[in-house]
C-alpha cells in the first residue's frame, strides 16, 4: 500500500474517532494514535536510510573516480617499467663501450711507451729524466719540451683515445642520471598507488558499513509499517464496532476513498451551507486534502475540470447507463477521453467548489438520475 493511501486511512480514522469520540474513545482512538505513531517512526527511519543511501552512492562514485585513477597509476607504472629495462640495457651498453675506449687508449700508450722505452735505450738522458719526473702519460705529454720527439702520429691517437673515453664516460653518467629519475618516478607512483589503494579499500568499508545500516533501518521501518497496519486495521474494527461510519470498500464498486469518514449521506438533508442542496445526491467522504480518489470502476472519464458548486470535478461513464462523480477535488490527473481502470488513482481529495471542508462528493448516476451509492460499495 502507498504511503499516501495511508497517510489518508490514518487521518480519516483519526478524524473518524474525533467525530465519535465517547462511546469507544479510547481504544480506537489509542488505536490510530499508536498507528500515527509508527508511521511517524517509521518515516524517520525511511528518511534516515534515503540519507544513507545517498551517502553509499557518493562513496560508490568516489570508489569509481579513485579506481579509474588507480587504473592510469598502473598503465604509466607499466610503461614506466619498460622504460627503466630499456635504460638498464642502454647504460650495460655503454659501460662495454667504455671498457673497449679505455682499452684503445691503454693499448695506444702501451705501443707509445715502447716507442719511448727505444728513444731511451739509443741514449737521449734528457727525455728519460723526463719521463721519471713525469707521475703520468698525460703530464708528460703537456710539459715535456722533449714531447716534439714523440711522433705526431702517436700524439694524435692518444688524443683522439682519450677523447672517446670522455664522450663515453659522460654520456655513461648521463645514462645514469635518467635511470636515476625513472627510479625516482616509480617511486612516486608506487607510493601514489598505496594511497588509491588505500583510499579504496576505505570506500569500500564505508559502502560495505553503509549498506548493513541501510538494510537495518529499511527492516526497522518495515516492522515499523506492519505494525502501523496493524493498529490501523484494529482502529477501523474499533471505530466499525462502536457504529461508527466508516467505510471499507468491497462492494460492487472500489471504494473512491478508502477509510474516509461519511459526513454526509445520500438523500434529503438540512442545508449543510448556503447554497448546497436540501437533496444530497451523493455521498460526501470526509478526508484530508491531498488523500488520493480511485476510480469507483472501469470507463472512460467524459469531463475533468472546474463546475461552478462542484468545482474541480471528474465524471467517468461507465457504461450501460452507469456513472459516476467526483466532486471539489483538489487536482485531477486525468482527461477527457482518457480510460481509467478500477482503483486507478485519477485525483486527490480537496474542497473546492462549494463546500465546508476537504471532502470528496461521490456521487452515482444510472440512466441520468443519482442514485445512493451505498448500494454500489
Ligand atoms: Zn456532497
Amino acid at each position: 500500500m502507498s504511503r499516501k493511501k495511508w497517510m489518508g486511512i490514518i487521518l480519516s480514522v483519526v478524524l473518524c474517532v474525533v467525530s465519535v469520540r465517547g462511546a469507544f474513545a479510547t481504544s480506537a482512538e489509542d488505536l490510530s494514535k499508536q498507528a500515527t505513531e509508527y508511521g511517524n517512526q517509521a518515516e524517520e527511519l525511511e528518511k534516515n536510510a534515503k540519507e544513507l543511501e545517498a551517502q553509499q552512492a557518493a562513496a560508490e562514485a568516489l570508489r569509481q573516480e579513485l579506481l579509474a585513477s588507480l587504473s592510469v597509476i598502473l598503465d604509466n607504472i607499466e610503461a614506466l617499467k619498460a622504460d627503466i629495462t630499456a635504460k638498464e640495457m642502454e647504460i650495460f651498453e655503454k659501460e662495454e663501450e667504455l671498457l673497449l675506449a679505455k682499452n684503445d687508449e691503454n693499448d695506444q700508450y702501451e705501443s707509445m711507451k715502447k716507442r719511448i722505452q727505444y728513444m731511451y735505450e739509443t741514449g737521449d738522458a734528457q727525455f728519460l729524466e723526463i719521463l721519471v719526473k713525469s707521475k703520468s702519460i698525460k703530464e708528460l705529454l703537456n710539459n715535456a719540451e722533449y714531447i716534439k720527439t714523440i711522433s705526431e702520429y702517436d700524439r694524435d691517437m692518444l688524443d683522439e683515445f682519450q677523447a672517446i673515453v670522455k664522450r663515453v664516460q659522460e654520456q655513461e653518467e648521463a645514462l645514469q642520471g635518467e635511470y636515476a629519475d625513472l627510479q625516482v618516478m616509480q617511486n612516486e607512483l608506487l607510493i601514489e598507488q598505496e594511497n588509491l589503494e588505500s583510499n579504496i579499500s576505505g570506500q569500500e568499508a564505508l559502502i560495505g558499513e553503509l549498506s548493513s545500516r541501510i538494510t537495518e533501518a529499511e527492516n526497522a521501518a518495515a516492522e515499523l509499517r506492519r505494525k502501523q497496519d496493524e493498529a490501523a486495521k484494529a482502529a477501523i474494527a474499533e471505530a466499525a464496532k462502536a457504529g461508527a461510519s466508516l467505510v471499507i470498500g468491497n462492494g460492487f464498486f472500489t471504494h473512491p476513498c478508502p477509510g474516509a469518514r461519511i459526513s454526509s449521506g445520500f438523500g434529503p438533508r438540512k442545508q449543510p451551507i448556503p447554497g448546497a442542496s436540501t437533496y444530497h445526491k451523493g455521498l460526501d467522504l470526509a478526508a484530508p486534502t491531498g488523500t488520493p480518489i480511485y476510480a469507483a470502476a472501469a470507463g472512460t472519464v467524459t469531463m475533468a475540470s472546474y463546475s461552478g458548486n462542484a468545482g474541480l470535478m471528474i465524471a467517468i461513464n461507465h457504461g450501460n447507463g452507469l456513472a459516476t462523480y467526483y466532486m471539489h477535488c483538489s487536482k485531477v490527473f486525468v482527461t477527457p477521453g482518457q480510460k481509467v481502470e478500477k482503483g486507478q488513482n485519477i485525483g486527490l481529495v480537496g474542497s473546492t467548489g462549494n463546500s465546508s471542508g476537504p471532502h470528496l462528493h461521490f456521487q452515482v448516476m444510472v440512466n441520468g438520475t443519482a442514485v445512493d451509492p451505498a448500494g454500489y460499495l
